[in-house]
């Protein structure tokens, strides 16, 4: 996959057939944090060694997860309750930073982020940065129902809700929670009465694509919605339900094509799902396919975790901490180190052979 090409300039960092080894790049990025001796220009956007624009974060609010979804935490959240997370100050300093550098357009994602008690004051702080454009957050929906009115309020614009399967003993088997109506009745209701934009993401397994299928196209038949399948993937804690369940994307796309859906063409702000419409439905179908050749090619964005680690790539082999930043308000500071991270951004993750770097589970930092 070493299809990218450093931009002139990184090549002392990056060659094409050579990439450094993971402590080098580590070693690289403590230096560049501690002495800030990368030339930057505060505001000059974010871009990568690929000449990738940076201009999405994906920010993990918490840990925590009040569900057990079999391919993510089949026994639930373990350990205590997750402590120190970011404070909505931090949050608000945090973002300041990245708008700076091009940002604008902010995921709020977990663990479950709506388990947060601060969350609408997240949500708010995020949505007040000068510079930001969009605010969304995924969630597994747990409570949607209850706090709908308060996230459109204080200015939430987008939200994916997880719907692993239209069946609800099967929602509860994968999930834990035998909550499929009410959740479908509260989605209802976002569309009904709000302008938020709604998305499905669902979990691509051989076991209920098909049936996930069938269902997803009746849904988005009047609904002004897209259903986003993703490919599972692997990590370390889920390998024998990967190898049995992972499915290749061209199961549902050859459906799709062969039934008179056809390809949107993408925006360039677009993430990576690649979008199926049909004249006769108000909604589409999407496909996430992280396996699939090139993915990584047009990658925009970068995570944080709650605990204000930098993660460069979702898979990579570790994640670089900027809290210090946040904590001293210290936006001029958090600017200078994100762009020294840019040398070192990689060029793509290593799930082809199997490597899902420190991800034990997407719990960590979001999927
Ligand atoms: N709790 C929220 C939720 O479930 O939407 C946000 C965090 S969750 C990790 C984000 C997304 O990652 C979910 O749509 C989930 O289905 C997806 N996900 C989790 N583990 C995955 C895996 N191994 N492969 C593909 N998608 C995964
Ligand atoms: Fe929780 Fe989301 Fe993981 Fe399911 S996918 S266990 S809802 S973090």
């Amino acid at each position: 996959m070493n299809h990218l090409v450093p931009i002139v300039g990184n090549t002392q960092w990056y060659s094409p057939t050579a990439a450094p080894d993971v402590l080098a790049r580590h070693a690289l990025a403590t230096s560049a944090i501690s002495s800030s001796h990368f030339p930057t220009t505060p505001s000059q956007p974010l871009t990568d060694g690929f000449a990738r624009r940076l201009n999405y974060l994906r920010l993990s609010i918490t840990d925590f997860c009040n569900f057990r979804c079999e391919y993510c935490l089949p026994n639930g959240y373990q350990g205590k309750p997750p402590q120190n997370e970011l404070s909505v100050t931090e949050i608000a300093t945090l973002v300041r930073g990245f708008a700076q550098v091009g940002t604008k357009k902010v995921r709020i994602t977990g663990g479950e982020p709506s388990i947060r008690r601060d969350v609408v004051d997240i949500i708010k702080a995020i949505k007040q940065t000068q510079g930001i454009e969009t605010v969304a957050m995924t969630s597994n929906g747990y409570k949607l129902g209850k706090h709908l009115a308060d996230w459109k309020k204080a200015g939430l614009d987008q939200i994916n809700i997880s719907i692993d399967s239209f069946d609800a003993p099967t929602f509860h088997k994968m999930t834990g929670f035998d909550m499929l109506p009410q959740l479908l009745k509260d989605m209802d209701t976002l569309l009904e009465t709000t302008d938020i934009k709604l998305k499905i993401n669902s979990i691509l397994m051989a076991e209920t694509a098909f049936e996930n299928l069938m269902s997803a196209i009746d849904y988005v038949k009047d609904r002004p919605v897209t259903y986003r399948f993703i490919e599972f993937m692997q990590t370390s804690d889920n390998r024998d339900l990967f190898f049995a369940q992972h499915a290749h994307s061209d199961i549902i796309t050859d459906y799709l094509l062969k039934h008179g859906w056809q390809t949107l063409k993408r925006g360039s702000s677009d993430g990576p799902a690649i979008e199926y419409g049909h004249p006769d439905y108000q909604g589409r179908i999407g496909m996430i396919a992280p396996y699939a050749a090139h993915f990584c090619d047009s990658c925009n964005r970068l995570r944080v975790s709650s605990q204000g680690k930098v993660h460069l790539c979702l898979f990579d082999q570790g994640n670089y901490d900027i809290r210090k930043h946040l904590q001293q308000d210290d936006v001029a500071g958090l600017v200078n180190t994100l762009h020294s991270f840019m040398p070192i951004k990689p060029a793509h993750h290593q799930l082809h052979d199997s490597n899902s770097g420190i991800m034990h589970n997407l719990s960590l930092i979001g999927g």
